[in-house]
This record gives C-alpha cells, sequence and structure tokens, in this order.
C-alpha cells in the first residue's frame, strides 16, 4: 500500500500538515493548478502538490496519509464544523481561524513564489 506525502507547506494553509488531502475542486473542476491554496473536502485549505492524486474512485483502495475527514467528506459523510470569527484583515466571517480563504489565498500567492529562498536562507544558517 503506498503512503502520501502530506501536501506541500505553506504558512497560510490551515489544514492538517501531516495530511494529504483531498480537494473538494476535483469533482467539479478536474485538476487544480499546483502550487495553488484550495479549498479541501474538509473545508481547509491546502497547497496543490506538483503531482496528481490519482486512484480516488470510490472502488480504488485509499493508500495511507489521506486527511480522515477529507475521506469522510468524499464518501458521503458531513463536512466538519469548525468555528467562525471576523477575518482579521478584511473583516469578512470565516471559519478559517481568523484569517478568511480570500486573504489567505492572496498571502499565499504573494508568499510562493519566495519560498525556495526562505528554505536556502535557513540551510545557509545550519552549522
Ligand atoms: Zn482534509
Ligand atoms: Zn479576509
Amino acid at each position: 500500500m503506498t503512503t502520501l506525502a502530506p501536501n506541500p507547506h505553506s504558512p497560510y494553509a490551515d489544514a492538517d500538515p501531516t495530511k494529504r488531502h483531498i480537494f473538494a475542486a476535483f469533482a467539479f473542476f478536474g485538476d487544480p493548478t499546483p502550487g495553488g491554496l484550495v479549498p479541501t473536502a474538509c473545508e481547509r485549505l491546502a497547497v496543490v502538490p506538483e503531482e496528481p492524486l490519482t486512484g480516488t474512485s470510490p472502488d480504488a483502495e485509499l493508500p495511507d496519509g489521506l486527511c480522515p475527514l477529507c475521506v469522510a467528506v468524499m464518501q458521503g459523510g458531513d463536512e466538519p464544523r469548525h468555528p467562525v470569527t471576523d477575518c482579521r484583515e478584511c473583516e469578512a466571517v470565516t471559519d478559517h481561524d481568523g484569517l478568511c480563504a480570500l486573504c489567505r489565498q492572496e498571502k499565499h500567492d504573494a508568499w510562493w513564489p519566495t519560498r525556495g529562498e526562505t528554505a536556502v536562507a535557513v540551510e545557509g544558517s545550519a552549522p
């Protein structure tokens, strides 16, 4: 059985960083753009990985590492509920931990092209 790697990291993703999430958009729009921050089936945001997620048809054996909340939703379960607050940037009502999905996507899009520079800086400072 394959174990999936988690979604790529973003400081603006609020989905569980240790799990691979399924994107709600798959069902409607096909493959989302890799590197984009998009809504997951479990009502959070995660980064679209470079390699497409295959084998998620209802009959396929599910690989390890998938978010159990996403799987439950894709199998017809209820979407998880999250506490709702005001967005600290635009004051929209959001359930994404005080920063709404649109603000997160905007900040992620600005951050994403610079992520390599951050990683290099961290490596460079290691002994
Ligand atoms: Zn999930
Ligand atoms: Zn906002």
